[in-house]
C-alpha cells in the first residue's frame, strides 16, 4: 500500500509521522518513506510493507496531507507510475535535468580509445551546444578476445576533456561495482570537472547484484538498458532493484531486442514501448537506435537508418537518445560500423529537433481537442 502525500506539503515530516501512527495498529506492517523530486514538484509517499491486505485504505486517506492511498501489487512499487497521473517526472543531476519536456542527445564514443578521438568528440559537441555524451570505459564484449575498454586508465582524460568543453554529463557503462568507486575516485581527484551517469548494460540487465550496488548508491543516476532477450517486465522489474536499494534516479534505455527478425539490422527496434514504459513507470526514457539497428548505413532517402530508428523512439516521446559516434568509425576499436562520423552531429541535432516539434505538435493537438484520455493501466 502507498500513501501518497500532497504534493510539496508543508509539514511533511508530522503528515509522515501521522501515517506511522495509524500504522503501528496493524501488527507486522512497517513503514518505509521516499522522497521524489519532479520538475516542478516534490512528491512524498509513505510505502508500507509486510501484511496490508487487512488494512483498510480510509484510515490513511482521512489524514491530513494525504492526497491518495494506492494498493498495489509488489509490481513496480517504487518506479510504478501510481497516483502521478500524467505528472512530468525526472531528475536533475550536475545541472542536467532529464525529464520528459526535453530531448538530450548523448553522442559519443562508444568505446574511449585516445585523447584525440575524445577530445575531438567533446570539441564537436561543446560548437553543437550540446552538454550530454557517451563515453564507455569499461565494455562487455561477446568475445574475451575482443578489446575490454580503456578501464581506470583513461578516465583522467576523459573527465579532463569533458570540463575543458563544458560536458556535464556522460552516460558511462560499469560492468562491476568496482568501477563505480574507479569513477568516483577519477572525479575526486580531477575536481569534478563533470558528471556521469552509470550505465547498465544489456548484458547485466539481471545482474541483481550489480543492480543492488547501484542502487545503494546516491553519486550517480542510473542509464539501465533493457535487458535484450527479456520481457519488459522482466527489465522493468530489474530497475525496481535499483529502486527498491535506494536509487530512484534512472532512466529506462529501449535499445532492440535479439531476434533474427530484425535481420538485416542488429536487433529488432522496440521503440513502439516508449510510451508503454511512460504509462507503467515514472522514469524517463531513453532510445539507443545506434545499438539497436547496428549499422551506419543510409536509406535511399539520404538518412542513416540510426535517424530514422530515433525518430520512432523521439515521435513516441522519449527524453534521451543515444547515439554512437567516431571521427574516424575505421578505426573504432568497438562497433565502429554504427558509428556516425562527426559531420553528421549537426544533421543529427536539427533531425531531433523537428522530430520532437512533431510529437509536441500532436501532443498539443490533442489536447486542445479535449480528446478523452483512456485510463492509465
Ligand atoms: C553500449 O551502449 O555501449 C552497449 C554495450 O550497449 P548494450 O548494453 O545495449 O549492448
Ligand atoms: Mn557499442
Amino acid at each position: 500500500m502507498i500513501v501518497i502525500l500532497e504534493p510539496d506539503l508543508g509539514g511533511q515530516e508530522a503528515a509522515i509521522a501521522a501515517v506511522r501512527t495509524v500504522a503501528a495498529r496493524y501488527p507486522g506492517v512497517e513503514v518505509k518513506p521516499y522522497e521524489f523530486r519532479g520538475t516542478t514538484h516534490r512528491f512524498a509517499e509513505v510505502h508500507l510493507l509486510g501484511p496490508t491486505a487487512a488494512v483498510p485504505t480510509d484510515a490513511f486517506e482521512q489524514l491530513p496531507g494525504v492526497r491518495q492511498v494506492v494498493r498495489v501489487s509488489a509490481k513496480y512499487r517504487l518506479i510504478g507510475r501510481h497516483g502521478l497521473g500524467n505528472e512530468t517526472v525526472g531528475f536533475e543531476h550536475n545541472g542536467v535535468r532529464i525529464d520528459d519536456r526535453t530531448v538530450h542527445v548523448f553522442a559519443g564514443l562508444c568505446a574511449v580509445d585516445t585523447p584525440a578521438h575524445v577530445d575531438v568528440m567533446m570539441a564537436a559537441l561543446a560548437r553543437e551546444g550540446v552538454v550530454t555524451t557517451r563515453m564507455g570505459a569499461y565494455k562487455p564484449r561477446s568475445s574475451p578476445y575482443d578489446f575490454q575498454g580503456l578501464g581506470k586508465a583513461c578516465l583522467p582524460w576523459v573527465f579532463d576533456s569533458a570540463g575543458k568543453h563544458g560536458i556535464k554529463l556522460i552516460a558511462m557503462e560499469a560492468t562491476d561495482a568496482s568501477h563505480l568507486d574507479e569513477i568516483w575516485d577519477a572525479l575526486e581527484h580531477a575536481g569534478h570537472p563533470t558528471g556521469v551517469m552509470v550505465q547498465i548494460g544489456t548484458r547485466n540487465a539481471q545482474n541483481y547484484e550489480l543492480l543492488k550496488q547501484v542502487g545503494r548508491q546516491q553519486e550517480f543516476p542510473v542509464l539501465f538498458k533493457r535487458g535484450m532477450g527479456i520481457t519488459l517486465e522482466e527489465s522493468l522489474n530489474a530497475c525496481e532493484y535499483v529502486a527498491s536499494e535506494g536509487n530512484t534516479r534512472i532512466v529506462f534505455c529501449l535499445r532492440g531486442v535479439k531476434s533474427h527478425l530484425g535481420d538485416p539490422h542488429r536487433n529488432l527496434v522496440d521503440f513502439a514501448h516508449v510510451p508503454v514504459v511512460r504509462r507503467q513507470t515514472r522514469l524517463p526514457v531513453c532510445i539507443d537506435p545506434s545499438h539497436s539497428v547496428g549499422t551506419g548505413l543510409c536509406a535511399p532517402d539520404g538518412l542513416p537508418d540510426i535517424f530514422h530508428a530515433a525518430a520512432q523512439g523521439i515521435v513516441a516521446g522519449a527524453s534521451a537518445v543515444l547515439v554512437d559516434f567516431h571521427p574516424q568509425p575505421a578505426r573504432a576499436l568497438c562497433d565502429g560500423g554504427q558509428a556516425l562520423t562527426l559531420d553528421m552531429l549537426g544533421p543529427l541535432l536539427d533531425h531531433v529537433r523537428r522530430v520532437r516539434a512533431a510529437y509536441e505538435g500532436s501532443v498539443a493537438e490533442v489536447a486542445r481537442q479535449g480528446l478523452t484520455v483512456r485510463a492509465q493501466a
